[in-house]
């Protein structure tokens, strides 16, 4: 008798890594100069944009999340601190990095990253202040 075979096993997707990337934004971002006034610097890299976004503090955001940065400045955005890098230079990171992904070509890929990010991480499962919630009720 032949031996009871079961189907293949589905091959499972790296969903974390699928549902956050989208490479050609990346590329269309780069095609800009850099993001912070008066910067003709060269070469110019994707920076993503942490606070205020879907990425948390382990989490990088994803690439819905990203803007224009040459070399020199996003070396330094990331050693002052997104905050202290927007007070620098007046500039409001959260809101340039969604006038990317509003005017990307790419921006179906975007919004496709935005639902499955709803979808895994629904608004009640997220992790709440519980130091904020707790007080005043002690
Ligand atoms: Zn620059």
């Amino acid at each position: 008798m032949a031996e009871l075979r079961l189907p293949a096993r589905i091959q499972k997707e790296s969903r974390a890594k699928v549902s956050r990337t989208c490479p050609p934004h990346r590329a269309w971002v780069r095609k800009h100069h850099c993001s912070v006034p008066g910067s003709r610097r060269l070469p110019v890299e994707c920076a993503h944009v942490r606070i205020g976004t879907s990425g948390g503090t382990a989490i990088k955001p994803s690439d819905r999340w990203c803007i224009s940065l040459c070399r020199h400045h996003h070396a330094e955005q990331h050693r002052l601190g997104q905050r202290s890098f927007e007070g620098r230079y007046s500039l409001d990171l959260v809101t340039l990095a969604k006038e990317f992904a509003r005017r990307s070509p790419h921006w179906r890929c975007l919004q496709a990253i935005e639902n499955l990010n709803a979808a895994t991480f629904p608004a009640k499962s997220r992790p709440v202040r519980r130091l904020a919630a707790r007080s005043g009720a002690d």
